[in-house]
């Protein structure tokens, strides 16, 4: 009789644990899994994410941030540093739950001349000093490329990183060797149509979200005179 390799109970745990927060992911409605999905690259993936409804339902976004906080609580922090004002309600949730008590700001991405660049309001700026703590929080780390440029300038700035924590982990890129937490961490494939094993099967294709961002035009309402 064979018996298969058991895993060990701290994998097992983390396996169960990342089932959770993709179920409570997909409860959010965000996160759609077992689809053929056209991306807005052209490519089809099995898999997506909508960013945007991430952090729509207050109860799981306060239960996941609590959870990213209890992985550093032992740390103690004195800024949390939300990647940008879009993960600034997980990061209200995080610091709102951490026992340092810090508080929360965020930082700006943008692009100058054709390259990343990232940057911090000035009225931040007095909060982030010599020896300041900081955790960085982030929604969804693909490449982790604007993570990176906001550690060095906090370490610029002379404070310290404590870790990273993050919703979702696509790659297992290495964060300037920082600490990285994420609840799921986890990529999907992405195949040019010709190469699409799903397009071989004939397996439908949901053009539903590349749909939405380039024609329907969200509602709106102009101010009809100046004031
Ligand atoms: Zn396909």
């Amino acid at each position: 009789m064979t018996v298969a390799p058991r895993k060990d109970a701290s994998a097992m745990e983390s396996e169960v644990r990342e089932k959770i927060h993709l179920e409570i992911l997909k409860r959010t409605g965000a996160y759609h899994a077992n689809d053929h999905v056209l991306l807005p690259s052209g490519q089809h993936t099995t898999e997506y994410i909508e960013k945007t409804l991430v952090t729509t339902e207050p109860s799981f976004t306060e239960g996941l941030g609590a959870v990213i906080a209890k992985h550093f609580a032992p740390w103690p922090v004195d800024v949390v540093l939300s990647t940008g004002p879009a993960a600034l309600i997980l990061s209200h949730c995080v610091a709102r739950a951490h026992p340092s008590r810090p508080v929360v700001v965020y930082g700006m991405k943008g692009m100058a001349s054709g390259k990343r660049r990232v940057t911090l309001p000035v009225e931040f700026q007095r909060l982030i000093r010599e020896g300041t703590k900081v955790l960085v929080v982030e929604d969804l780390v693909s490449t982790g490329a604007t993570l990176e440029l906001l550690i060095d300038l906090v370490e610029q700035m002379g404070a310290h990183v404590v870790g990273v924590g993050c919703l979702w982990r696509r790659t297992s890129v290495e964060l300037n060797g920082k600490p990285v937490f994420s609840l799921v961490s986890r990529d999907f494939p992405t195949y040019s149509p010709e190469d699409c094993p799903l397009c071989r099967r004939g397996v439908p294709l949901n053009e539903e979200f590349v749909r939405r961002r380039n024609q329907r035009r969200p509602p709106s309402v102009q101010e009809k005179r100046g004031s």
